[in-house]
């Protein structure tokens, strides 16, 4: 590989418990554009700081796109569409580099992990998961290019038809910066199904995007298979959206940006699937494991500081039990050490910026003036970075704009219920269907509820599970299209049906 630029982050990276390899590799790697399979460096729309969320400094400078940098990737990814250098390579051969990639993530993973702590503020214990799960996801993806099939539908005898599926072509993934390195499993399922991809990182986190395509082009994916946009969203990612030679759009992030990009995408009826946000319901029953739902509710909150799209930020909770389920929730929420994402002590980490962080206070605001009660928290800590206290309001009514609107931070809303009944039209007052979870010990409850929740996902006596087989996505306001599984390759292929006259049956 070759580096059009040269400039290296200058930061004093003395003071980051990172192994040598990661410092290294900071100081040297240019945060750029992958494009044709060459780095690229900063043109003519220039830079933006790259900051820390931990200390609130900048710690490096990103490339950002403007529009020949928009036009070069979709360039690439188109030509190496037509070509058919991925497209029509033996299935068994892309298995063979998929496999190798994930092989090399798996290789890199403390350096992926250390990265994602730098840009993106996540606890290191928690991006050392995110890197094992690009690994999985990767080796799962890895598995489908001699799986994928079409069909022969019933016809006439004088006719045969093939409805082969084939690759939608060039896919722009938009991608969110709560969990950097995991993109890379949007991207693998897009190359099972033989297309080209231009990876979008959200401008927060622009850094193991860089490190995935060149680990993509060490295992022989071919160059311009995978490129790299860096830049922001109103023009690399609306770039994207509006190009005709971009074939569709896969986004996980807010509703709005989803909104916006379903309407510009149809200008030219152009196919998305929106991975966007939820205000999930975590409902729990008075039957259930009072301990085991205190510690899942707590930790579907606090998780990633709340920045998780199924985070359970409605706690509903059976009158009967609510006192005591609060008191243990507040238990294990009091004591939390809020920290340096390198800490290892840290069990909360930094919110990914000052906006998040003013988004959050503005929300615990509304709250008291909605009269929620207060009961734990609502402060932000110090003046060095983006953090705030675990927060929970109780009382809340399901009306409130706490308990309507995705806050994306460390706020729980606990809502007392009093029958099945009253929890099921609840947890589905809302525009959104992510995710919801089940406390309960009855095992009819534990089938019946989930049927009746209006959501992508529903979790039971567990919380916030995921597994590269298992379809994720939302319903309603939530998106549509899924991500992981075998549906997720659905996305990003269409069907052809190819009809051959063969004369008359003799
Ligand atoms: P947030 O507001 O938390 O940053 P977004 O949903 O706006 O979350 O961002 C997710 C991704 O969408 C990022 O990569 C961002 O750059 C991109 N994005 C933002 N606005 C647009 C837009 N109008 N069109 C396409 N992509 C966008």
């Amino acid at each position: 590989m070759t580096q059009t630029d040269d400039r290296h982050t200058t930061v004093d990276l003395s003071a980051y418990p990172i192994s040598e390899a990661t410092a290294h590799r900071l100081r040297t790697m240019t945060i750029g554009h992958v494009i044709d399979g060459v780095v690229v460096g900063p043109g003519s729309s220039g830079t933006l700081p790259v900051y820390d969320p931990s200390t609130g400094r900048a710690v490096a400078s990103m490339a950002v796109a403007g529009p020949s940098e928009v036009e070069a990737a979709i360039a690439s990814a188109r030509q190496a569409f037509e070509d058919g250098r991925w497209q029509f390579l033996d299935p068994l051969d892309k298995e063979r580099r998929l496999r190798e990639l994930s092989r090399l993530i798996a290789v890199h993973a403390e350096e992926l992990a250390e990265l994602d702590v730098i840009d993106g503020g996540i606890l290191r214990v928690y991006s050392g998961f995110i890197a094992k799960f690009a690994v999985d996801g990767v080796d799962y993806y890895s598995g489908w290019p001699t799986k994928l099939q079409g069909s022969i539908p019933a016809t006439p005898g004088d006719i045969v038809v093939r409805a082969t599926r084939e690759p939608v072509g060039v896919v722009g993934l938009i991608m969110p910066w709560n969990g950097p390195s995991a993109v890379v499993v949007a991207v693998a399922a897009a190359l099972a199904a033989g297309n080209s991809v231009i990876l979008k990182p959200a401008e927060q986190t622009p850094i193991t995007a860089v490190r995935l395509a060149e680990l993509a082009l060490e295992a022989g994916i071919p160059p311009g298979v995978f490129n790299v946009l860096q830049g922001t969203g109103d023009v690399a990612g609306a770039g994207l959206v509006a190009h005709p030679d971009v074939d569709t759009i896969a986004f996980t992030g807010s509703v709005d940006t989803g909104r916006r990009i379903q309407a510009a995408a149809a200008a030219r009826v152009k196919r998305v699937s929106l991975e966007l946000g939820g205000k999930s319901a975590h409902i729990v029953f008075e039957d259930a494991d009072l301990d085991a739902a205190a510690d899942a509710t707590a930790a579907a909150v606090w998780g990633n500081s709340g920045q998780v799209c199924t985070a359970g930020s409605r706690v509903l909770v059976q009158r009967s039990v609510h006192d005591r389920l609060l008191e243990r929730i507040i238990d294990r929420s009091k004591g939390l050490t809020i920290g340096n994402a390198f800490d290892p002590t840290a069990q909360i980490g930094p919110l990914i910026s000052a906006d998040q962080l003013d988004r959050v206070a503005g929300y615990v605001t509304i709250g008291r003036d909605e009269g929620a009660e207060l009961v734990l928290g609502g402060s932000r800590i110090g003046d060095a970075g983006y953090f705030h206290e675990p927060t929970i309001f109780a009382g809340v009514d399901n009306s409130m704009r706490i308990a309507r609107e995705e806050i994306f931070g460390p706020v729980m809303s606990v809502i007392p219920f009093d029958s099945e009944d009253d929890a099921v039209r609840v947890a589905n007052d809302s525009e959104f269907g992510l995710a919801a979870g089940v406390w309960t010990q009855d095992v009819s409850r534990a089938h019946r509820v989930p049927r009746r929740l209006k959501a992508g996902t529903v979790w039971v006596n567990t919380y916030q599970a995921v597994y590269p087989s298992v379809p994720y996505g939302g319903v309603k306001q939530s998106g549509h299209g899924r991500n992981l599984g075998a549906e997720s390759l659905d996305d990003f292929l269409q069907t052809k049906s190819v009809w051959t006259r063969i004369g008359a049956e003799p």
